[in-house]
């Protein structure tokens, strides 16, 4: 596509039209990515605005995950045991200190804080115990918390919605349907797709996302993305590959930067209103962040409650989101 095409479809986008596979196919093969990057952002604008959105991730951790997804540090064909380690505030009685955390996060202007079960499902019992949690840290701090509790039932998601006031609910599909069986064989991705489709009905905000950087094609990303907007998720949480030593993945090839960049574009151009976050991987782009701030992105994952990844400084987080002109929503 050339620079007018771009132009042209872009200005279908902000009238309203959803853009095809077809179309995807052809911007991403374009040559003119300073186009394509300018225009993403210029959808980001017109849908979203300024503002741009903080937030962060606490790992409670169950024990070692049961199922096999290659990139994860905790699932069952690791060769290296990440939480041998995990220190008592990954311990479901901890729960003012976690608390504590998140009132510093809060006073900085984190808005809201995904609990993570690091499990694909929880049992009832499990669930039981996060719903005390959530309830326990809502009475104690004035933030948004994200249930981030992987496939769960009809009945478990009304649970939630009826014995909790978290408003939203996240469960990552990772990659395109097709490629999924690739990096995980233990998880069915309808049951994700059908999780998020009952959150969705059941009046949860839904974020939802993956990772690049995989093995996948571009292809792959673009089928992602449209199947977030066929499940309508509210935000898109968009991870890079961090490779795990003693993970399958632990020697994955790392994407190049105009890949990263073209993918976040691309993003934005078939989901103009969704949220579209950088989540863990940032690290990875950190000579790339200013121009990956404009090519569509308006929210970030910070802070230091992250066990796998360490967050960047906050405040020099705000500085960056600033000097870009976004309005920090606190
Ligand atoms: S289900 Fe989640 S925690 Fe379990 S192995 Fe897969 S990514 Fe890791």
């Amino acid at each position: 596509m050339n620079f007018a095409q771009i132009k042209e479809l872009k200005d279908k986008i902000l009238g309203g039209y959803q853009i095809t596979k077809e179309d995807a196919l052809k911007l991403v093969s374009t040559e003119n990515l300073e186009a394509l990057y300018y225009s993403a952002n210029q959808i980001r604008a017109k849908f979203c605005g300024e503002y741009f959105e903080m937030w962060s991730v606490y790992h409670q951790n169950l024990g070692r995950c049961e199922n096999d997804c290659t990139f994860c540090p905790m699932s069952n064909v690791t060769k290296v045991d990440y939480y041998a380690t995990c220190d008592e505030t990954c311990n479901i009685e901890t729960v003012e200190k976690q608390a504590e955390s998140m009132r510093i996060l809060r006073a900085q202007g984190v808005r809201k804080v995904e609990i993570d079960s690091t499990h694909s499902s929880l049992n009832d019992e499990n669930l039981s115990k996060m719903i005390c949690m959530l309830n326990a840290i809502k009475n104690k701090v004035d933030i948004e918390l994200c249930a981030s509790f992987g496939i769960l039932s009809r009945e478990q998601l009304i649970r939630l919605k009826n014995e909790t006031n978290i408003n939203y609910y996240h469960c990552n599909i990772e990659t395109s349907e097709s490629f999924y069986h690739n990096v995980c064989t233990t998880i069915k991705p309808e049951d994700k797709y059908e999780t998020l489709k009952t959150a969705k009905s059941l009046g949860f905000y839904t974020c939802s996302g993956g990772i690049i950087g995989l093995g996948e094609s571009m292809e792959d990303r673009i089928d992602m993305a449209l199947k977030l907007r066929s499940l309508n998720v509210d935000a898109i949480s968009l991870n890079i590959m961090l490779p795990f030593p003693g993970t399958p993945l632990e020697k994955q090839a790392r994407l190049s930067n105009q890949e990263i960049l073209t993918t976040f574009a691309i993003f934005r151009f078939i989901n103009p209103k969704a949220k579209l976050r950088f989540a863990r991987g940032r690290s990875m782009i950190k000579i790339i962040e200013k121009e990956a701030l404009k090519t569509g992105m308006n929210s970030s994952i910070v802070g230091e409650l992250l066990v796998n990844a360490k967050g960047a400084d906050i405040r020099n987080d705000i500085q960056l989101f600033e000097s870009e002109g976004f309005i920090i929503r606190k």
